[in-house]
């Protein structure tokens, strides 16, 4: 799951229909279902007549058809295999399955009006909890883990597990998602999760693997391509059919609570029967169950998708079950346990406890007690730097979670997770600064590098003594077919004395005649997968500006300046193909150049520059008079030193007595430091705003999912006299902002027929609501683009598309404009005309065609889910 600022660059920077988030795509075709189809009378009067059946008798009727299913199922569901252990982990599940199915089945053909009592009970109340849960429904996980005592409660769990079959139960999941849900505390969210990571550990350490990945809402790292592949439909059929809710029931629900697992929540809760007697869920089987789910490929997997939803949903036991199942079917399970989360709840967890059998040194819980504030965060972080370190070498639980489990948080470990060919590592990424004289200020003293920041796609090459080639995304997806062409291009940059190599850069459109760059939306015409050598349309250029591994040696302690040498000097270049990223070496006091440099940058169509501190220490000449360089004793020796980064960094810090950090050249994966700064050109490159109409929106989701986001804004056609779409935003509100918008629309402001009114011009996706158009929102934004969604001032510069804009942000209110007076389409038409002869001013050799794929919506606009953030 990715948050919207990272679908810009990623291997998928396509429109998707519907997100799984959200359950307005069953919605949605459920209306245009019962507007085209003949038999839409019959499925009212079906749904009808299962409204009037008392709750048993429906229980009885979706267990009819549950059996004939499963009969038929069982005959031809063709199931996608990825790995042997989760094919053998399917079919035990299955066959457990289907051997309750067979029971159950068998029963019920066999007493057809009167329940039998065996019948009965399989067909009673819902039942919440069992005697057990007892315990786990009061373990305070929440608790300091200097306080919490895992052997309080084990003994006791396992008794419970046992009588299920002996595995964790997925309600202790549960109740440590609740509590984490129910804080916005960050030390309690932590807390939480080592806790519930330790009880696993000394209970079911074979269950701590699947709980890692239910908790971090994933199934497998972004390289292992293993997607759920639901929409939202899946999950509302499976919550009518298990819930025994009707389509206007359940939109209800929707409409009320905005988020599927919330509905899920008030759903079970109202569920009055259960069809079969619960199956308690394990953590091992809710898990596998979704692996499951994400195999089944093929003819009729949409089938064996649907039922093994229904089967989680009904296995569920109780609200709070239901609300994190499907929270987790929709990916989106709002615990903020994210990556940064659950490798530091880890990396606590593993100091604290370890399973049956291990050895590997623990903290002794009653010093640490003793210890001051700071101290402790020492002890903390010092695990921490290590699990991370690991994580961004290794990305892969399966990796990390048996290592922790056998070996600990220990050099062992980083030996293990260690970096390896055709498996990425997370990149190093950039901090922003705000202009160039905020840059060169951070890095005074220090030489540093400028490099053009090409506006294409980052790519991590990766190719092994064989001469195989894998290419990796920046968010770590495999696309090593959507590149053939630089898969090809490999034998010949590789220099003679290259082996194997993991090297980084920019992957960019270009004229393979001048070498002239295109637009990164030229970029994205390129297929994702499967590219046919022989048919490229879009060529590109890789530019390369890292190396991070060499013949067998990994180069991530080395200085930039070294790397970069051993990077220019083994590999060939390639024109137009394969060249380095264009650059010149600088000091704070090379202004001027910098400054030329960074034009010439934006002149070519980079987006700015990126600037690379070139060596671990900084440069004695440059230093201010009086201001000595730091003692070569005091700076980190990051092979030997076992201390974290972190405190290296502090520590060099203290004893320089300075408040300026010391700035590594070291390759350092996963983190945004300020060794690495982006310096790009503003993103409002227009001063000219737009004033627009809001006309609908969508239910928000995670922190906001109680308002309207995004919004859909439109400009006026005076001519036809309706209002035309432009652009979704959501970027530039507050909360307090949203919190009134909501407010504002609910009281009146909302069209409450919930279809489009005749005179908005829109026909992609459908919002959850549409506004009775009432005000005017000033408007910046990047640039104007053709678009293939919007339609807004179509036939005013082109026949086919309407114009978008990039980058839309929210300014103001316009009180004093009404909607009379908003933004015309000719406006708009304007702004565009404008704009391209602005471009065609600084270029030209003939611009590029703009706009041709992508609009703001799509190529992500804000941070704020961005879990590196957290
Ligand atoms: P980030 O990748 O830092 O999280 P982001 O996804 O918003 O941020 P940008 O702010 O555009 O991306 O900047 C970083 C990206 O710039 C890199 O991930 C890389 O794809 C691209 N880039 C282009 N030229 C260079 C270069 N010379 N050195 C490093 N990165 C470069």
């Amino acid at each position: 799951m990715e948050s919207p600022s990272k679908r810009r660059k990623k291997n998928d920077s396509k429109p998707t229909p519907a997100t799984h988030g959200s359950l307005d795509f069953f919605f949605r075709k459920q209306a245009q279902q019962s507007l085209a189809s003949p038999s839409s009378t019959s499925a009212q009067d079906q749904s009808k007549s299962e409204q009037s059946l008392s709750d048993e008798e429906l229980a009885r009727k979706l267990q009819e058809e549950w059996a004939r299913e499963d009969e038929s199922q069982s005959q031809r569901i063709n199931v996608g295999e990825t790995s042997a252990s989760s094919d053998s982990a399917y079919r035990n599940e299955r066959d457990a399955e289907e051997s309750l199915t067979d029971t159950l089945a068998k029963s019920d053909s066999e007493a057809k009006a009167v329940p039998s009592e065996h019948e009965k009970a399989i067909l009673g109340l819902q039942s919440t909890a069992s005697d057990g849960d007892a315990v786990t429904l009061t373990i305070p996980f929440d608790q300091s883990p200097l306080v919490f005592n895992p052997s309080t409660y084990v003994p006791e769990l396992k008794r419970q597990w046992a009588k299920e079959g002996g595995d964790a139960l997925y309600a202790l999941l549960t109740r440590c998602f609740f509590l984490v849900n129910s804080t916005q505390s960050r030390i309690k969210i932590v807390d939480t999760l080592v806790n519930c990571l330790r009880v696993i550990i000394e209970s079911d350490p074979d269950s701590l693997l699947p709980a890692v990945w239910l908790a971090t809402n994933s199934i497998s790292p972004p390289y292992i391509s293993l997607e759920l592949g639901l929409g939202g439909s899946a999950i509302s059929k499976a919550l009518k059919k298990v819930c025994g809710l009707d389509s206007a029931g359940l939109k209800t629900l929707y409409d009320k609570h905005g988020d599927a697992g919330d509905v899920a929540f008030e759903a079970k809760k109202r569920q009055s029967f259960t069809l079969r007697k619960p199956k308690p869920l394990s953590i091992k089987s809710a898990y596998q169950t979704l692996v499951k789910i994400a195999n089944s490929k093929g003819h009729g997997s949409v089938e064996q998708k649907q039922r093994l939803v229904e089967r989680l949903l009904q296995d569920a036991r109780g609200p709070e079950e239901s609300r994190y199942i499907v929270r987790t079917l929709v990916q989106h399970l709002r615990i903020g346990a994210v990556k940064t989360t659950m490798l530091i709840a880890l990396a606590r967890a593993f100091q604290l406890s370890r399973p049956e059998g291990a050895d590997f040194p623990l903290q002794d819980l009653a010093s640490l007690a003793k210890l001051k504030k700071d101290e402790l965060a020492a002890v903390w972080s010092s695990a921490e730097e290590t699990v991370k370190t690991c994580f961004a070498r290794r990305p892969n639980y399966n990796d990390l979670v048996p290592g922790l489990l056998e070996v600990g948080v220990s050099d062992e470990l980083l030996l293990r997770c260690s970096l390896a060919l055709h498996i990425p590592l997370r990149p190093m990424l950039g901090s922003i600064t705000r202009d160039l004289s905020e840059m060169l200020t951070k890095l005074q003293g220090r030489d540093f590098s400028c490099e053009y920041k090409y506006d294409g796609q980052r790519a991590q090459v990766h190719c092994d003594e064989n001469g195989k080639v894998s290419i990796f995304s920046r968010h770590l997806e495999v696309m090593t077919d959507k590149y053939p062409d630089l898969v090809a291009l490999v034998p010949e940059i590789r220099g003679d004395g290259v082996s194997s190599f993991i090297l980084e850069g920019e992957v960019v459109a270009v004229d393979r005649n001048s070498g002239q760059l295109k637009t990164f939306q030229t970029l994205t015409n390129r297929a994702r997968k499967d590219v046919d050598i022989g048919s490229i349309q879009v060529e590109v250029c890789l530019f390369a500006f890292d190396l991070m591994y060499l013949n067998g040696e990994q180069l991530l302690d080395r200085p930039f300046r070294e790397r970069r040498a051993l990077l220019r000097s083994m590999f060939i270049e390639k024109e137009h193909h394969f060249t380095w990223v264009q650059s010149i070496d600088a000091t704070s006091t090379d202004s001027e150049t910098v400054l030329e440099f960074f034009k010439s940058a934006t002149e070519i169509k980079c987006e700015g520059i990126m600037v690379k501190v070139l060596d671990n220490l900084p440069n004695p000449d440059l230093l201010p008079p009086g201001q000595s360089p730091p003692h070569t004793e005091q700076l980190p020796t990051p092979k030997k030193s076992k201390k974290s980064k972190n405190a290296q960094e502090k520590d060099t810090e203290k004893e320089k007595g300075t408040r300026r950090k010391a700035l590594l050249a070291t390759y350092e994966p996963d983190k945004r430091l300020d060794s690495w700064l982006k310096v790009k050109k503003d993103y409002a490159t227009s001063a000219d705003t737009i004033d627009l109409i809001p006309v609908a929106g969508w239910h928000g989701q995670g922190r906001k999912a109680k308002w309207w986001s995004p919004i859909l804004l439109a400009c006026r056609n005076p001519a036809t006299g309706s209002l035309e779409v432009v652009t979704k935003c959501i970027s530039g509100f507050t909360d307090k902002f949203y919190q009134a918008n909501k407010e504002k629309y609910e009281q009146g402001g909302q069209n409450t027929h919930g279809k489009r009114p005749s005179y908005i011009e829109y026909s992609a996706y459908e919002p959850d609501v549409w506004f009775e158009p009432q005000e005017v929102w000033e408007m910046a934004f990047a640039d104007i683009t053709l678009s293939p969604t919007y339609t807004a001032a179509i036939g005013l510069v082109s026949e086919e598309r309407g114009l978008s804009m990039r980058f839309p942000r929210f300014l103001r209110v316009r009180e004093d404009k009404s909607i009379e007076e908003a933004s015309t389409a000719e406006f708009l038409a304007a702004l565009y005309r404008k704009q391209e002869a602005r471009v065609k001013e600084t270029d030209n050799i003939g611009a590029e065609p703009r706009g041709n794929g992508l609009d703001a919506d799509e190529e992500g606009l804000d941070n704020e889910d961005d879990e590196d953030h957290y």
